[in-house]
């Protein structure tokens, strides 16, 4: 394809699709691949906007046709990137973004290793649970089953962080949101010689701080958090008083809550 291709995973209500729209806000030229997936609606998702939804067995029939590019199950539901996206954004001359899960990743990075992939982690678990709990309320009633099932398949996904090329902490959003800006520019000002209107060094040093090989420091503490850098083994949350984000209060601006 003409344009980057970004693979963009992260545990379940690490904030990855808020940051992706405001991404899109901010950021022309990057199309986004709506998936295809079995599982239900939530709140006000849409059939063509947050996905396209379908039934197993329609899923199952595409995937024998060959129309995805990478599937996967997720939480018990099939999720899928047609191909379609890619070509779309190729005769399109875009970048396309894909917010895809660890395994989808790892089948795109193998057919295609040039595409640029960037984890999103929460500061900490108890941040995690915070996120689910208060999206899961804004589409209803708090459903603590699948917030625990999401939260308990959380270290597992993260183990998965050195794969990735960069790391964001999704911890204070606007930061968040300039780190992956300044990763989509520098990427395009490396890989397409693409001026940086303004700001440029600074956008180039914020970038190659989110490199995974400068990211150790910024992600020790939330490894440590979710059990994975214990010395016992052990995966063990640490649910302790170290988050400042209140729960049952959506306490940013700027969200969707998909
Ligand atoms: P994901 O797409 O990773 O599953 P969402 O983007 O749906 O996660 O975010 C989960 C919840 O966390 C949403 O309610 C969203 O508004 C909120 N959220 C996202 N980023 C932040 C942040 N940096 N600070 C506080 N809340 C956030
Ligand atoms: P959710 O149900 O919270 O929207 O998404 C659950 C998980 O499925 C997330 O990790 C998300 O990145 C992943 N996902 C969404 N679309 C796709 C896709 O097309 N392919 C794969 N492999 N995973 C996807």
């Amino acid at each position: 394809m003409a344009g980057i291709l970004f693979i963009i995973s992260a545990p379940s209500g690490s904030g990855k699709s808020t940051l992706v729209s405001e991404l899109r806000k901010q950021v022309g030229g990057v199309d986004f691949s709506v998936s295809w997936t079995t599982r239900a609606p939530r709140g006000s998702e849409a059939h063509g906007r947050e996905y396209n939804f379908a039934t197993r067995e329609q899923f199952e029939r595409m995937i024998e046709a060959g129309v995805f590019l990478e599937y996967a199950q997720v939480f018990g539901s099939y999720y899928g990137t047609a191909r379609q996206a890619l070509e779309d954004a190729r005769a399109a001359g875009h970048d396309l973004l894909l917010d895809i899960d660890v395994q989808g990743a790892a089948q795109v990075r193998a057919r295609m290793p040039e595409a640029v992939s960037i984890f999103v982690l929460p500061p900490n678990p108890k941040v995690l649970r915070t996120r689910l709990r208060n999206r899961s309320r804004a589409e209803g009633v708090v459903n603590e089953e699948e917030v625990y099932r999401r939260l308990s398949e959380a270290s597992k996904e993260i183990e998965n962080y050195r794969e990735y090329g960069y790391i964001l902490v999704n911890d204070i959003l606007d930061r968040a949101v300039a780190q992956l800006e300044a990763i989509v520019l520098a990427e395009r000002f490396y890989r397409n010689g693409e001026a940086i209107a303004y700001r440029s060094r600074r956008v180039l040093e914020v970038a190659a701080a989110c490199l995974q090989s400068n990211s150790q420091e910024r992600l020790n503490p939330v490894l440590e958090a979710f059990g994975i850098l214990g010395s016992s083994g052990q995966q063990q949350f640490n649910f302790g008083e170290d988050s400042d984000e209140e729960d049952s209060v959506d306490n940013h601006e700027g969200t969707n809550d998909d």
